[in-house]
C-alpha cells in the first residue's frame, strides 16, 4: 500500500495523484476528470486508512470509558485537535473546536454569540457573496434578537467593495461574517484589512474559511480574527468534520450552543454547570472515527504546498482565464484586479445555453462540474442569473485535465448551439 512517507518532498502531480484512489477511476469508460473539488475534494489513502483502522480495531466512544480502546479513540481524536491548533497556529488548544463542518461552526457562533451580546437593534453585517450557511444562521438570530442584518456589497467583477465599509460599521455593529474566498468568486479577500477596519470600530469578525483554508496559509494568531470556520471534508479529510476557532475570551463568554453528554460539570435539578473548553461546545457522541483524519489530511496538504505544484495551479488560472474568456458569449463571475488573488475555481456562465445542460454533456465526458446556484442565491440574483457552471480544481489537478476540460466545453457548447 502506498504510504505518506514514500510521497517525496519534491513531489511531483504524478506522484501525488497515485495517492488519491479515485483519480484512477472512470466514468463513462473515460478517465474522470474531477473538477468539484470546491463542493468536496477526494480522499487521499492515509485518510481512507485512518478511518478504516479507527473502525475496524479502536471503536469506542472518547472521553468516557477507562478501557484500552477508548484510550486511543480519545488519544487519535485530541491530537487531531493539536495538529489543527498547529495548522491554523492557533495559541491554544482550547480555541479549536469541533463540528460537523463550517456549516455548523456558523451556526454555533450565529446562536451563542447571539445570546451573549446582541440587542435589539445590534447589527451583524455579512458580504453580498456569502455562501447559504453564513447568511441564513445570521438571518435566524437576527430575527429572534430583532437585529439588523446589513449587507456589504461587491462591484460587477466580483470584488468587496471595502471602502464602503468603515460607514457601513456604526457603533450598533456587533460582528461581520465574511467568506476567506468565495466558493463562486474565487477572488482571496482581504480579510486582514477588513479585521483591521473591523476592530478599529470595536466589532468582531468570523472568516467562513471553507475555501479560504485550501487555498492560503492560514495564520489565526497573524489575521487576529475573532472566529475561523472550516470544514474537513475540503481539505482532504473525512465528511462531517468540521472546525470552530475561536478566541478563548469569546468562547468562555458565550453560553453552550447545544446541551448533553460531556459537555457539563455537574448536572442537578437546581442547575448545570458547563466542562471547560473545548469540551463546553461538544454535546454528545462526536465523529470519532472521522475527527482523526484531519490528521493524516493536514499531512498531505503539507506535501502538496511545494513549489512545483503551487506553480502548475497558478499556470491553470493563468491558462484557464484566457481559455475561457476567448469563448464567444462566455462571462467569468470573480475578476480581481491582479490574478495572484485568484485560486483555480472559475464560475462563468455562456449566453443562450443552460448551465445544466453543459454540465450533463460535460459528465459524460468524465468532467464533473458543479452547475446550479451553489449555495448562494443572492449572489445569482446580483448578477441577474439563474445559475453559473463552476469548475474548482485541486492541487492533484493537472494543466492536461484543463485543457481537457476547456476543449470539452467547447464541444459541449458547439453541441448546443
Ligand atoms: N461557506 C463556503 C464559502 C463554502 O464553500 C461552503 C461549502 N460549499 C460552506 C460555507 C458550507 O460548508 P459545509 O457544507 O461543509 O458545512
Amino acid at each position: 500500500m502506498l504510504n505518506l512517507c514514500t510521497l517525496s518532498d519534491a513531489m511531483q502531480i504524478s506522484e501525488l495523484r497515485q495517492y488519491f484512489p479515485q483519480l484512477s477511476e472512470q466514468v463513462y469508460s473515460k478517465p474522470l476528470v474531477y473538477l468539484d473539488n470546491a463542493a468536496t475534494a477526494l480522499r487521499p489513502q492515509s485518510v481512507i486508512q485512518k478511518w478504516t483502522d479507527l473502525s475496524q480495531k479502536h471503536n469506542a466512544n472518547i472521553h468516557r470509558a477507562v478501557h484500552y480502546s477508548a484510550a486511543v479513540a480519545t488519544q487519535e481524536y485530541e491530537s487531531a485537535r493539536d495538529a489543527i491548533c498547529k495548522f491554523i497556529n492557533a495559541e491554544r488548544r482550547e480555541e479549536i473546536i469541533f463540528t460537523s463542518g463550517t456549516t455548523a461552526s456558523i451556526n454555533l457562533v450565529a446562536f451563542a454569540f447571539g445570546e451573549a451580546f446582541i440587542n435589539e437593534g445590534d447589527e451583524v453585517i455579512v458580504s453580498e457573496a456569502e455562501h447559504h450557511s453564513n447568511i441564513v444562521p445570521w438571518q435566524l438570530m437576527c430575527q429572534r434578537k430583532k437585529a439588523v442584518l446589513k449587507v456589504l456589497p461587491i462591484d460587477d467583477n466580483g470584488c468587496l467593495k471595502i471602502d464602503l465599509l468603515p460607514e457601513l460599521i456604526t457603533e450598533r455593529t456587533k460582528i461581520l461574517s465574511i467568506a476567506h474566498i468565495s466558493n463562486v468568486l474565487g477572488i482571496i479577500n482581504q480579510i486582514k484589512n477588513i479585521i483591521n477596519i473591523c476592530h478599529s470600530k470595536g466589532c468582531r469578525v468570523l472568516i467562513d474559511g471553507a475555501q479560504g483554508i485550501v487555498h492560503t496559509k492560514v495564520d489565526v494568531q497573524d489575521l487576529d480574527c475573532d472566529f475561523y470556520a472550516f470544514s474537513g471534508h475540503k481539505i482532504y479529510a473525512a465528511p462531517g468534520t468540521g472546525i470552530l476557532y475561536g478566541k478563548k475570551e469569546l468562547l468562555e463568554m458565550m453560553p453552550p450552543y447545544m446541551g448533553g453528554g460531556e459537555m457539563v460539570g455537574n448536572v442537578r435539578w437546581t442547575g448545570t454547570t458547563y466542562a471547560p473548553l473545548p469540551l463546553k461546545y461538544e454535546a454528545g457522541t462526536q465523529n470519532l472515527a472521522s475527527v482523526p483524519t484531519l490528521k493524516p489530511a493536514i499531512e498531505v496538504i503539507q506535501k502538496m504546498r511545494v513549489q512545483d505544484i503551487e506553480n502548475q495551479e497558478n499556470n491553470i488560472v493563468k491558462y484557464l482565464f484566457e481559455a475561457l474568456l476567448e469563448i464567444p458569449g462566455l462571462r467569468i463571475y470573480g475578476i480581481p484586479e491582479d490574478l495572484k488573488d485568484k485560486i483555480p475555481l472559475f464560475s462563468f456562465s455562456v449566453e443562450h445555453i443552460h448551465h445544466e445542460d453543459l454540465a450533463l454533456i460535460l459528465d459524460k465526458m468524465g468532467v464533473a462540474v458543479r452547475s446550479g446556484q451553489m449555495c448562494a442565491e443572492p449572489l445569482m440574483d446580483r448578477f441577474g442569473v439563474t445559475g453559473m457552471l463552476r469548475a474548482s480544481f485541486a492541487p492533484y489537478n493537472t494543466m492536461e485535465e484543463a485543457e481537457y476540460f476547456v476543449a470539452s466545453l467547447k464541444k459541449a457548447i458547439n453541441m448546443l448551439m
